[in-house]
C-alpha cells in the first residue's frame, strides 16, 4: 500500500481544496486525567449517493472551500460552520462517483493491514508499506523485511494460527525497539527523566500519556509510516509538559516534531487501522 491518502484535491475542482493547516486542534482537549490521540472529532452524517447509503465526519473547521478527504477512516469532510448541510450534500452529491469509487478502493485496502489468510502472498502492512507474505519452512523461527516482502521462517509454515501469532509477536517487538529509542530522543529534549513506556493494544488510540508521566503506544504504529509514528512519539512526549492540548501544548509540539499539523491530519487517515 502507497500509504497516501486520497485526496478530493487530487482532481480539480474548489472543493478539492486541502484543509487549512491552520484548523484549530480539535475538542478532545480538556479531558482530564488521562489523554487520547486519536482522530479529529466530528459529526457522523449519511447520505445516498449514486444509490449507496454513505456514512461521512462532518467535521467544522476555518477554511473557505467545502473539504473531502477519503481514507483508512472512510470520508472525511471540512467545512466552515456557515456552510449549510445542505450546502454539503450538494457538493457530495456532485462528486458522487468519485466518492462511491475511492470508498471503495479504501475498503479494499482496510482489509489489509493485517492477512485474511496467512499465506504466501497475502498482503501485510509494515512501515507504511504492503509487503507480501513469504513463508518458508525451517527449524528455526525468523521474520525478515525487504522492500516488497516479509519472509517468515516457520517449522510449520502451513500452520496459519502459529503464523499468525509468531508474527504478531515479531511486529510487537519491532515496534518497541523502534519506538523506545524515539521516546527518548524526544524526551532528552523536554523532560527530566526518560518515561516509562509500554505497549499498548487498543483499538481506540494510538497513544496515551497519564499523569505518572507513563506513556503507552500502540504497537500498530510500527504499521503506519516512521514518520506518522514520530508524530505520536511526539505528541506524547510532550504531553509530559502539558497535560492538555492548550495552545502551549500545541507549540511544545510544533518545537519537537516540525510540521506536525500535516502529520496530525495524515494519521487520521490511518485511523481505521486501529480496529482493524
Ligand atoms: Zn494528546
Amino acid at each position: 500500500m502507497s500509504g497516501d491518502a486520497s485526496e478530493g484535491g487530487v482532481s480539480p475542482g474548489p472543493q478539492g481544496a486541502f484543509p487549512s493547516a491552520r484548523e484549530r486542534p480539535t475538542d478532545d482537549s480538556r479531558r482530564g486525567g488521562r489523554e487520547r490521540l486519536r482522530g479529529d472529532a466530528g459529526q457522523t452524517r449519511r447520505i445516498a449517493l449514486a444509490g449507496q447509503d454513505i456514512e461521512y465526519r462532518l467535521v467544522r473547521a476555518r477554511r473557505s472551500s467545502i473539504g473531502m478527504e477519503i481514507g483508512l477512516s472512510g470520508l472525511v469532510v471540512r467545512a466552515a460552520r456557515w456552510v449549510t448541510v445542505r450546502a454539503i450534500e450538494e457538493a457530495l452529491a456532485e462528486r458522487a462517483a468519485w466518492i462511491v469509487r475511492t470508498l471503495a478502493a479504501w475498503q479494499a485496502r482496510r482489509r489489509e493491514v493485517l492477512p485474511r489468510e496467512w499465506k504466501n502472498g497475502a498482503p501485510i502492512l509494515y512501515r507504511g508499506s504492503e509487503l507480501a507474505l513469504v513463508l518458508h519452512p525451517a527449524r528455526r523461527r525468523a521474520v525478515a523485511a525487504d522492500l516488497f516482502h516479509l519472509t517468515v521462517l516457520h517449522p510449520s509454515p502451513h500452520d496459519e494460527a502459529q503464523v499468525a501469532a509468531f508474527v504478531g509477536n515479531w511486529l510487537k517487538e519491532e515496534a518497541l525497539a523502534a519506538l523506545v529509542p524515539r521516546v527518548a530522543a524526544f524526551a532528552a529534549r523536554v523532560a527530566p527523566t526518560l518515561p516509562p513506556t509500554r505497549l499498548s493494544n487498543a483499538r481506540s488510540e494510538w497513544g496515551s500519556c497519564n499523569h505518572k508521566g507513563e506513556i503507552r503506544l500502540n504497537w500498530r504504529l510500527v504499521q503506519l509510516p516512521p514518520s506518522l509514528a514520530d508524530y505520536v512519539v511526539a505528541h506524547e512526549v510532550a504531553h509530559l509538559v502539558e497535560m492538555n492540548h492548550s495552545r502551549r501544548f500545541w507549540a511544545l509540539v510544533e518545537t519537537m516534531f516540525p510540521g506536525h499539523a500535516a502529520a496530525r491530519r495524515a494519521l487520521g487517515e490511518w485511523t481505521a487501522l486501529l480496529e482493524a
